[in-house]
């Protein structure tokens, strides 16, 4: 049996199964991860939280970069990779999606808002980050597009930034508990398109190993989390899972 027909028997003994997505997922709707040759992180270096908080350079250059990738990001739809999960879904074997993705194609794929648990939030909207106070991006670019102006909260003046989490910033509470809870009760996790070195998001694969789920990795190259995978796919990741939910 190769490892295709083996992970096609896998998904066909398990019902409780819990998808686990980084950018990998999305490099073939044509949206960049952050490690590959020619990624993201080549072009630019991340701006981290703390960065953003002390510097008005930095948030000036946050905003420049987001509504350059909204040109790209906006107009992505979901490829073989996310429609092949949905199909999981729809059959009543998956019980959520955990990602650490912030655009929203999961939900776009047909997963249900509910069941798509976002580790490091979401990139369509901004946020005040003392009142919480949310404002539309199209607000913000009003401000922001003519002279660079930064935005800042209506309600409390503070500042405002994407509803994303940067690397810095405190995990969001309630998801990463869901998260946790959802990887413990899997019976088969699978961790697709994440290099799975951003912590604590990476440490949700391992918590489901540990309790007992079979562990599936399917990623281009290899992770650390590879010695204690059920199973490992260095594979494309579109056309692995569109084969293994038609096998
Ligand atoms: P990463 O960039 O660190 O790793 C992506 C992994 O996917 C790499 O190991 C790469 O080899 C693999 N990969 C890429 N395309 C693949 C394909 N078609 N088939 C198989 N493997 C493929 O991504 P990460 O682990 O998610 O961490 C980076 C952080 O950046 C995350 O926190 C995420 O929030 C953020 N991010 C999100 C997006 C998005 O929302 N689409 C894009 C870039 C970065
Ligand atoms: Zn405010």
């Amino acid at each position: 049996m190769d490892d295709l027909e083996q992970l096609a028997k896998l998904i066909e003994r398990s019902n409780q199964i819990v998808v686990f997505t980084g950018a990998g997922i999305s490099t073939e709707s044509g949206i960049p991860d952050f490690r590959s040759p020619g990624g993201l992180w080549e072009k630019n270096r991340p701006i981290d939280f703390s960065e953003y908080m002390a510097s008005e350079d930095a948030r000036r250059e946050a905003w420049r970069r987001k509504f350059a990738m909204d040109e790209v990001m906006g107009n992505a739809k979901p490829n073989k990779g996310h429609e092949a999960i949905a199909r999981l879904y729809e059959l009543g074997k998956l019980n959520c999606v955990i990602t650490q993705n912030i655009d929203g194609l999961h939900q776009q794929s047909g997963i249900p808002e509910e069941d798509v648990i976002e580790l490091h939030g979401n990139t369509t909207y901004a946020k005040c980050l003392d009142c919480h106070e949310r404002m539309s991006l199209d607000e913000v670019r009003e401000i922001f597009q003519p002279e660079e102006t930064l935005p800042i909260c209506q309600k409390c003046g503070g500042i405002v930034k994407t509803a994303t989490i940067s690397f810095g910033q405190p995990m969001p509470i309630r998801e990463m508990q869901r998260a946790e809870m959802e990887a413990i009760e899997s019976d088969l996790f699978l961790a697709i398109g994440s290099s799975l070195v951003v912590y604590p998001a990476a440490d949700i694969p391992v918590i489901a190993a540990q309790h007992g789920a079979k562990l599936i990795i399917i990623n281009r190259e290899p992770t650390q989390v590879d010695p204690i995978a059920t199973l490992v796919l260095n594979k494309e990741i579109g056309e692995t899972l569109d084969l293994v939910t038609k096998l």
